[in-house]
């Protein structure tokens, strides 16, 4: 007798995208490969470096020079929760902007602006002052050097792996370094000369590929006294020539060092998304890489640093690589690639998720009950 099939139960598993998406091709060689030589005329003019003054960041103290990066580089999700305009999207390019980018990117925005997602909390650009503040090390005790090489370490550990196991790395690199080897600053160039690399990659076991990042790091600490005056490199070549540190990470660590807005970092989340949305060619972006450079071609340059926190929280928690949650999404009546069985189910909190979605599920009733909703929501 045949047996009726029945519908699977599937428990939901949360996955890490990083870890299932990519497999590192760079962490199998050290060289660095990338042709910047054909980075497109459209960034010539952002990579004006006039523009930012390295010397003047230079002498910032600790207050000035945090304000400096916080204004060039906000992360206050309550920023996002107003709308851009079509007026507000003007690039020097002249290049078309995909019809589909302002609706939903400004309804990804308004669904930021409502939760709490792991890169808000521990994300690289949290990473130095969180860790600080939890060793008794306030903000405006962090010497800006020291926090723009504790911001380059927190980029390098964060290389397919997530946020909290970075974070909880880094902590045990400060912890090393203020309690073995008496460095009251916590991470310094000098604590990590100091620091043996196989205990150094013991400190970081919980992140993947540790043996690896610990060699970089230490490789890394020797090359910023040789050639980068012991800071940070700050420009796009200087920061590729360390090893273990690609484009994605480069780019971010010139915004959040220096305040510099030089390329778009585009990690998994920017990438899948922007192809989802088709906001680049999904075909011909086979790689961050590709899709940095098409996304530079016309995504204003007032975005570029703001797209990819806004996607990666949405990534981390809304529209994840598996396990979508199309039914609370904002953007599930216009997204083209929404999961309408999903919609209709209405499963809310029975599934797993990384953060606090609590805000954005409390909206989304609210629009239905005001009836600020499309008209697929109203039939609901
Ligand atoms: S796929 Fe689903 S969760 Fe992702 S943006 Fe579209 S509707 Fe939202």
């Amino acid at each position: 007798m045949r047996e009726i099939s029945r519908p699977r139960k599937r428990k939901h598993i949360a996955v890490d995208v990083e870890e299932v998406e990519v497999r590192s091709k760079y962490f199998k060689k050290d060289d660095k490969t990338v042709d910047l030589s054909k980075e497109n005329k459209i960034n010539k003019d952002v990579q004006n470096y006039d523009e930012v003054n390295i010397n003047w960041i230079k002498t910032l103290k600790p207050i000035e020079y945090f304000g400096w990066i916080e204004s060039k580089t906000c992360d206050d999700p309550r920023t996002w929760g107003r709308p851009i305009t079509k007026e507000e999207m003007i690039n020097d390019s002249g290049a078309e902007i995909p019809e589909s980018f302002l609706p939903i990117y400004n309804r990804v925005r308004l669904m930021r602006s409502k939760v709490n997602t792991p890169v808000d909390a521990m994300g690289c650009s949290m990473i130095p002052v969180l860790v600080s503040n939890k060793c008794g090390i306030p903000r405006e005790k962090i010497d800006p050097r020291n926090f723009r090489l504790q911001f380059l370490i927190g980029t390098m550990l964060s290389a397919q792996t997530r946020d909290e196991r970075m974070a909880q790395a880094a902590l045990n690199i400060t912890e090393y370094c203020l309690n073995t080897l008496k460095i009251a600053e916590g991470i310094t160039l000098d604590g990590l000369l100091k620091i043996d690399e196989p205990i150094l990659a013991n400190l970081i076991r919980c992140v993947s590929f540790y043996t690896r990042k610990a060699n970089f790091i230490k490789r890394t600490a020797q090359l910023l006294v040789e050639n980068f005056d012991s800071d940070i490199p700050y420009d796009i070549e200087g920061i590729l020539s360390l090893p273990g540190v690609g484009p994605k990470m480069g780019y971010l660590t010139l915004q959040k060092g220096w305040g510099l807005i030089a390329g778009i970092c585009v990690d998994v989340h920017v990438h899948r998304l922007c192809k989802m949305w088709n906001w680049v060619d999904p075909i011909k972006c086979k790689t961050a890489e590709h899709t940095r450079k098409e996304l530079q071609v016309w995504l204003p340059h007032s975005l570029w640093y703001e797209i990819n926190t806004v996607l990666v929280g949405f990534g981390q928690l809304i529209c994840m690589a598996r396990g979508k949650r199309c039914d609370l999404c904002l953007a599930n009546d216009i997204c083209n690639a929404r999961n309408l069985k999903l919609i209709k189910s209405s499963k809310f909190h029975q599934l797993e998720h990384r953060g606090d979605i609590a805000k954005v599920y409390s909206h989304w009733l609210d629009t239905l009950t005001n009836g600020i909703t499309t008209e697929r929501h109203k039939k609901k």
